[in-house]
Formats: structure tokens, C-alpha cells, sequence
């Protein structure tokens, strides 16, 4: 069943098309490349760890969508990279038994590379959407009817000469997965029939998901290491994946093979990994903050300059952590750093003050 993204969009070999297969890029998606070695991506709700609302809601839905025989509505999920929105779509293509094609917003360039993807889908098969916020407005406009009447409008000639032809598609499931829910048109918006929001995962269930992933691999670790690893997981199942695999090799070589909070703790200090999971990028923008701009409030293209990132990067990387840990407030006047933030670099926040 893993082996590629490729795989999964071609249940009746329907995506050989080459135009297709250049838009279903698996450079989009790198964490699955891990499925050529060994998948770490759970297949069934059973090991899909947290997000219990969602799983819940998901389940309900496509039971009553079975019970009814027929095809769920269109999925939205919104939250930042690495929560697991690309394996829900694995796994609600698994559960409805239908064939999963994926792509990406910035993928589909023209309306006729959407129109190719469309007209391959068979009844029950999901079109999963990564980053749907940054689908160009004229490939967006084929999506409103394709989601509403499950048809295609093409338009042949111009001016007096205009025809419309309604090409009719099968009942597909569109899956779009976003990490800006505000940019996303209102017309787009309403057309999902069910809209979930992924949060940051919990320390214990970042614990459930590396003692998983590291039974998988084979790797030996104690209890004591697979707390300090999801503490230092940014709340996040990917990092806490790609982490467990840095760790892994650094206990081979250097401590005997089992993971232990001593190996975490070495292993991610090469890493430039902190006690709260805050990587360099982090810290050197709560550095921005409180020394170039004495705290904020500072606008975020301010900062971005300054640290010489994308501003993207920031808003949709960096900063849903550190918000959510307290770490930067977002005020009507721009990004100002906590007492926490100070506390954790180590720098005087009364003195900051005058
Ligand atoms: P997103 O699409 O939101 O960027 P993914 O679905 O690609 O994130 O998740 C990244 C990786 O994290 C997956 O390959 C999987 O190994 C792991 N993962 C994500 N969510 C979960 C979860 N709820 N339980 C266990 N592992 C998860």
C-alpha cells in the first residue's frame, strides 16, 4: 500500500497520465518519502493519535456517509505544518475504500490541470489539497461547481461564438488542508461541508506517538526518553518523528543504542535544540524582538527583515508555537515578547523596560 504517493492516486492506474503525475509531486510532501523505508503515517483512526474532536466528527461522518451509501462531504483542515492533515486524508481514503490523489495549491497553475485531475476521479475517491490558500483564483472558480454539482463548465470560443459544455464528474471527496484559514475565500470556505481545526498535540500524546514510531523502527527507549522527546517536539507528531530519528542515530553511535533522556538531551543539544523544543530560528526571533526592537510591539515584515526570513516562514512556522506557548503576543500593534520569552533567553526583562 506505501509505496509512494503515486500509489495511492492510481487505484485503476487513472493518474498514468504524465501531466498528472508531474502535479502530484512528492516533493510537496517530503515526510512522505518515509514511507520508502518504514511508514511511520498511521492508516486507521485506531492509530491516529489525539485530535479527538476531529477523529470523532470524521467518524460519525463517514459512517452515516456508509449507512446512506453516499459520498462524505468535503473535508477543510486547518492548522500548522506536521499535525497530521495529510494522514487524515490517507486515512479517510482508507475508511471510505476509495482511491487518494494528492496535491498542492501552488501545483495546479491553470484551470486545466485541476479539469485533468477532476475527470480522473472515480466515484468515492479524494482529491486531497495541500496549502488550498494559495490555489490560484482562477483555478479556485472550476473548484465551486466541481464541490457543489459535481460538474465541470468549460467555455469554448469567445465573444458572440461563446458555448458552455457541463462535463458531469463522479461524487469525489475534496480534502483541503490549509495552515491560513483567513486567506481562503468565503466562497470557497462554505462549500467544505465539515471544517476542523488541528491543535498542538500534548506532551502524553506526543509520548504515545514516539513510543509508536520508535517500536516501528526498532529502536530501544526508556520512558524517561520519550518524555523528553515529545516535551521537545514543538507539539508537533512530524518534528517528534524527525527528532526520534536524530536521537536514534546518535544513541547507535554514541550511548549504546536505547534512547534515554541523557541521549535525547545530547543528541538534540547538537541539534541546537532547547529544553522547550525551540530550534535556532525560534530564538533568533524572539532575539529580534527584544533586541532590535526592545520587545515589539513590532510588525511582523519588521522582524522578517530584520532576520532576513520569509515572512510566511515566520507567520506560518515559527510563530503558531511560540504563541501558543506564550512565548510572543500578537497585539493590534504588532508581535511584542513575553516575560517567558525573556525568562528563557536569559535576559532581564525589567531592564529591557526603561
Ligand atoms: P500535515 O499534513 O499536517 O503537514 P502530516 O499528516 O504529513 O502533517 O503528518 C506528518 C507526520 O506526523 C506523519 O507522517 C505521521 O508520521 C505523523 N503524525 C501526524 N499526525 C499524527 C497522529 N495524530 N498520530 C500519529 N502520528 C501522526
Amino acid at each position: 500500500m506505501n509505496d509512494g504517493i503515486l500509489s495511492f492516486s492510481s487505484k485503476d492506474d487513472k493518474n498514468s497520465d504524465k501531466k498528472n503525475e508531474e502535479l502530484i509531486s512528492p516533493k510537496d510532501h517530503p515526510m512522505d518519502t518515509e514511507s520508502e523505508v518504514v511508514s511511520l503515517r498511521p492508516e486507521c483512526f485506531d492509530d491516529y493519535v489525539g485530535q479527538a474532536d476531529t477523529v470523532e466528527t470524521l467518524k460519525i461522518a463517514i459512517q452515516a456517509a456508509k449507512m446512506r451509501g453516499e459520498s462524505l462531504d468535503h473535508v477543510l483542515l486547518h492548522g500548522p505544518p506536521g499535525l497530521g492533515k495529510t494522514t487524515i486524508s490517507h486515512i479517510i481514503a482508507n475508511e471510505m475504500g476509495g482511491g487518494l490523489t494528492i496535491t498542492s495549491g501552488p501545483a495546479l497553475e491553470k484551470g486545466g490541470d485541476l479539469i485533468g485531475m477532476l475527470t480522473n476521479l472515480g466515484t468515492g475517491d479524494i482529491l486531497f489539497i495541500d496549502e488550498i490558500h494559495r490555489l490560484p483564483k482562477t483555478v479556485e472558480e472550476f473548484l465551486y461547481p466541481a464541490m457543489e454539482d459535481y460538474a465541470v463548465d468549460f467555455v469554448f470560443d469567445a465573444g458572440l461564438n461563446a458555448r458552455c459544455h457541463r462535463y458531469q464528474l463522479k461524487r469525489f471527496v475534496l480534502v483541503g488542508a490549509t495552515t491560513r484559514v483567513g486567506l481562503l475565500s468565503s466562497p470557497l470556505r462554505d462549500r467544505f461541508g465539515i471544517f476542523r481545526n488541528l491543535d498542538f498535540y500534548t506532551d502524553e500524546e506526543l509520548v504515545t506517538i514516539v513510543k509508536r514510531s520508535g517500536k516501528l523502527l526498532g529502536v530501544p527507549m526508556d520512558d524517561s526518553g520519550a518524555l523528553e522527546l515529545a516535551k521537545r517536539s514543538r507539539g508537533t507528531p512530524r518534528i517528534a518523528n524527525r527528532l526520534l530519528k536524530r536521537v536514534r542515530d546518535y544513541s547507535m553511535v554514541r550511548s549504546g543504542g536505547e534512547i534515554t533522556r541523557s541521549s535525547v538531551e545530547a543528541a538534540l543539544a547538537l541539534e541546537g535544540i532547547d529544553s522547550k523544543g525551540l530550534t535556532v530560528l525560534d530564538r533568533n526571533y524572539l532575539k529580534t524582538i527584544i533586541e532590535f526592537y526592545r520587545g515589539g510591539p513590532v510588525g511582523i515584515e519588521a522582524v522578517s527583515a530584520t532576520l532576513q526570513e520569509e515572512t510566511d516562514t515566520l507567520v506560518d512556522v515559527v510563530e503558531p508555537y511560540l504563541l501558543k506557548i506564550g512565548m510572543v503576543m500578537r497585539t493590534s500593534a504588532g508581535r511584542k515578547a513575553s516575560a517567558e520569552a525573556y525568562e528563557h533567553l536569559g535576559i532581564n526583562y525589567q531592564m529591557e523596560l526603561f
